[in-house]
């Protein structure tokens, strides 16, 4: 046994393994028997999960350890997983991995099916344990295409999307292993979040706030505050496939705050903090004025 490395007894890899695979499915990073998890007890063994059982539900006595040439020592009821040729290779094209973690998280897969890897500098821990994360070119599952399709990249990376497929990831133990998957789903949802899912918003103008605020003030509601809105209304046209209106462009974006419960009331007379940057002086003071007149007129 090398010295300078600690690995688990068996007993506790079994332990861990088994609750690692609880922890994947209760995040929902697999479906079915999706994904294996491997860790090493040795210089040349590790203990992986068996093929076709779901991961929240595993036991102690199905764990399968083997060589790093693939050859089993001992499992329960069924073999390793077709997908343990991916761990075997990582292992044994970097001596630092310690243990593998691969699933089908359902937003690093998206990543992984658009061909897109996770590779934006935008919050420190992403950036510091997890890296960026490549995405691998597609190979069938379960295939020794999928082993070769990562060696060049073990060395240097902690984890990599799998096209088409999914995420793997790796580490100094089986607890920093399953962080960097955890951290690397969670980097693709912050990406996914902040550059790929709306990335706009059609904010509610002053006249459709004033009108709600009526509706409410005659519900005899008086809490609630005001919500910024829109000077002009943005959400006028309808939006059908095949017949997109004229979208705006990113830099043509504008952003409203959005008011907190509570809060005092903005200055402005329509109760709104309407954005004005686009607007002339008179275009602003007509929208006050119709605002206040209709508020008024309802009195
Ligand atoms: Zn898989």
């Amino acid at each position: 046994m090398n010295e300078l490395k600690k690995y688990p007894t068996d007993a506790e890899a079994r332990k861990m393994i088994v609750e690692i695979g609880r922890r994947m499915y209760m995040k929902n990073f697999v479906a079915a028997n999706d994904g294996n998890i491997s860790c090493k007890v040795d210089d040349d063994t590790i203990m992986t999960t068996p093929t076709g059982v779901s991961k929240g539900f595993m036991s102690e006595d199905e764990m399968v350890k083997m060589r790093l040439d693939g050859t089993v020592i001992s499992q329960g009821d069924r073999g390793p997983s077709s997908e343990a040729k991916m761990h075997l290779r990582i292992y044994n094209e970097s001596k630092d991995a310690m243990a593998v973690c691969h699933a089908h998280p359902p937003i690093s897969t998206s990543f992984a099916i658009a061909g897109m890897s996770l590779d934006r500098a935008i919050y420190p821990e992403a950036l510091v344990n997890l890296g960026t994360v490549p995405c691998v070119h597609y190979e069938a599952p379960g295939s020794q295409g999928i082993p070769d399709s990562i060696a060049p990249y073990v060395r240097d990376y902690n984890a990599l999307l799998l096209a088409n497929h999914g995420a793997v990831a790796w580490g100094p133990s089986l607890m920093e292993a399953w962080y960097r998957l955890e951290a690397l789903e969670h980097y693709a949802m912050v990406i996914m979040y902040t550059g790929n899912i709306i990335g706009k918003a059609n904010v509610l103008s002053c006249d459709q706030v004033g009108e709600l605020l009526r509706i409410r003030e005659r519900m005899g509601i008086t809490t609630g505050g005001i919500p910024a809105c829109a000077a002009r209304p943005s959400n006028t046209v309808d939006v059908v496939a095949g017949h997109s209106p004229v979208g705006e462009k990113p830099d043509g974006l504008k952003t409203y705050g959005l008011k907190t419960y509570g809060q005092k009331e903005p200055e402005s007379p329509c109760g709104c903090a309407a954005g004005s940057d686009s607007l002339s002086e008179a275009e602003l003071k007509q929208i006050t004025q119709a605002v206040i007149a209709r508020l008024s007129g309802k009195k």
